[in-house]
């Protein structure tokens, strides 16, 4: 009985999809399936930074001309339709419940990954920090919401005090290329570098977009003795 209860509580206690509202009886991930298979999957992308791309396997030009930091990027979305109010809303108006659903279905993304391509799963889990500031200001840091129940999920140690974020950013909207640069630059800031030394790394954010955030974020890490970073996000700009 005590188990019954228990799965009662953890697996989708409201048996409706919360996308469409419908029936999702004993569907872990709380989406029926018709809104799960509508969802925007990535599909073939640059194999460094998920950029959509026609063909598999491939560079896209900005990797090949100034290659990021970080080895890969694993993303199971578009940012579109219906994650591009789903992820708003579970970033700035405290919805968690979508915040629990999007973990699960990048942890799934990562499994399936890290299966395909035998890859090792890293040795940290780094949610991608807020500025003290932001985070007061929200009250929670939607990374670490996606980070944590990953990082329980695949048994891996989750780090939140190596990676902090020094300096309040301006908003990287509207900025160019170079003016983001600029505007990241010395953003973070690694304490503990011992604990990163040869560590391979999985750095989670919600979404990326251009990877000028990720990126500086990975510069710090490997410049602070990291072996390897890995970025785990929901979505990916096209
Ligand atoms: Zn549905
Ligand atoms: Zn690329």
């Amino acid at each position: 009985m005590k188990g019954k209860v228990y799965n009662w509580l953890t697996f989708n206690h409201i048996n409706r999809c919360l996308l469409c509202l419908g029936s999702a009886a004993g569907i872990a991930e709380c989406i029926c399936t018709p809104c799960l298979e509508e969802l925007p999957w990535l599909g073939t992308a640059c194999r460094q930074c998920a950029l959509p791309l026609p063909n598999a396997d491939q560079l896209c030009g900005h990797c090949q001309l100034l290659p990021p930091a970080f080895n890969q990027v694993v993303a199971p979305f578009r940012y579109a339709f219906p994650l591009d109010s789903l992820i708003p809303a579970f970033k700035h108006q405290h919805k968690l419940t979508y915040g629990r659903l999007l973990a699960r279905l990048l942890c799934q993304a990562i499994v399936h990954h890290h299966e395909e391509h035998e890859q090792a799963l890293p040795d940290l889990i780094i949610p991608l920090p807020l500025h003290r500031a932001r985070q007061a200001q929200r009250g929670y840091n939607q990374a670490l919401e996606l980070a944590r129940p990953i990082a329980r999920r695949l048994g891996v140690t989750l780090d939140r005090s190596i990676l902090l974020r020094q300096r309040a950013t301006a908003a990287q909207q509207g900025l160019d290329a170079q003016a983001r640069r600029q505007n990241m630059q010395g953003a973070f800031v690694c304490q503990h570098p011992q604990r990163l030394k040869g560590k391979h790394v999985a750095l989670v954010d919600d979404v990326v977009t251009t990877g000028t955030t990720v990126n500086e974020a990975s510069r710090t890490l490997l410049a602070a003795g990291a072996a390897s970073v890995s970025i785990w996000c929901v979505a990916r700009t096209p």
